[in-house]
């Protein structure tokens, strides 16, 4: 009886591919890195090559596979199978699905990367339990992932939880997508690096321009963060406009969706109670009365979560066709 599953983390640097079992233990890993100027072919074979590592590691072979989960940027189709474009990639109308089908012949599933990292930390994470549960990630973009009654939602255009591409402040600065004033663009860990930045050369952040050594490629969320602990003004503020914009957007979910948790993960969660503090504060005081308790925690898995949520997709397949 096949019993365990294989996750494949598609990043724009690295492949990471892991043997999963049900109750998410990592059996088998491998890594390659994704060196996307190559093509796709050559990506998908180091997709193949770090699927048979992990294999191997863990004493497995092919027919143990329940299945295969792919988390990859987008958007990404699903149904199809194939990831419609992700710019870091160079991908454009890839059926992934198809060419790992080829060599695995196991039920494929594709996922964008948010909506499959809900999945695991649904499954293995801060996520458990919980009944109607939105995870947001908060690193270069902000992507966010909905499982409600256990499963997770799609949109009836792949794009559900695209949540970065919120207009937040009208006119506001320019975003990846073209739009202005996107959450992305203003509570990213990009958007906060580039405001705080702006700050900096305005002379309104003098203790981040001491810890960036007065060098604006130095500037990062980290270190705007840790501006912000030591009292910076300018960080500040930046920062609380990301988290207060955060939170609005947060609400609106919550309000809309009425969920019982949301996790937070990402690099710029890692900022700890200086995100998660302010972030609570704002979705308390502007969701509905009946909504006030809902939950808003850290993610659980850290950098496994995409390995994680890959594998969970094979585990919990959504309602569609398998590659075939
Ligand atoms: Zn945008």
């Amino acid at each position: 009886m096949p019993a365990l599953a294989l996750g494949i983390d598609l990043g724009g640097t690295k492949i990471a591919a892991g043997v999963v079992d049900a109750a998410g233990r990592i059996l088998g890993r491998g890594h390659r890195p994704t060196r996307p100027r190559e093509g796709w072919e050559a990506v998908v074979g180091r997709m193949i090559e770090a699927g048979e590592e992990a294999l191997a590691e863990a004493s497995a072979g092919v027919d143990d596979l329940l299945g295969v989960g792919v988390g990859s940027p987008g958007p990404v189709n699903p149904q199809t199978g194939v990831v419609v474009e992700a710019a870091n990639l160079y991908f454009k109308d890839v059926p992934v699905v198809r060419a790992l089908y080829r060599h695995y012949r196991r039920p494929t599933y594709l996922e964008h990367d948010a909506r499959a990292a809900a999945l695991g930390e649904y499954r293995y994470g801060a996520g458990r339990g919980a009944a109607n549960l939105v995870f947001v990630t908060v690193s270069t973009g902000i992507g966010a992932g909905i499982v409600l009654d256990g499963r997770l939602v799609q949109g009836s255009h792949f794009s559900a939880g695209e949540l970065g591409h919120t207009v937040v402040v009208p006119e506001g600065p320019l975003c990846t997508c073209g739009q202005r004033g996107c959450l992305e663009a203003v509570a990213s860990g990009t958007g906060i690096a580039n405001l705080a930045r702006e700050a900096m050369e305005r002379g309104e952040a003098p203790v981040l321009r001491e810890l960036a050594g007065g060098d604006p490629e130095g500037v990062d969320a980290r270190l705007v963060a840790e501006a912000v602990r030591r009292g910076d003004p300018g960080c500040r503020e930046v920062l609380d406009q990301a988290t207060f914009h955060l939170g609005m957007a947060l609400a609106g979910v919550v309000n809309l969706i009425d969920c019982d948790r949301i996790v937070i993960g990402g690099g710029v969660a890692k900022m700890g109670e200086l995100l998660f503090e302010p972030v609570r504060r704002t979705v308390t005081a502007c969701v509905v009365a009946t909504a006030r308790n809902v939950q808003i925690i850290p993610a659980a898995l850290g950098p496994d979560a995409g390995i994680l949520g890959a594998a969970a997709l094979a585990f919990t397949p959504p309602q569609l066709t398998p590659g075939s």
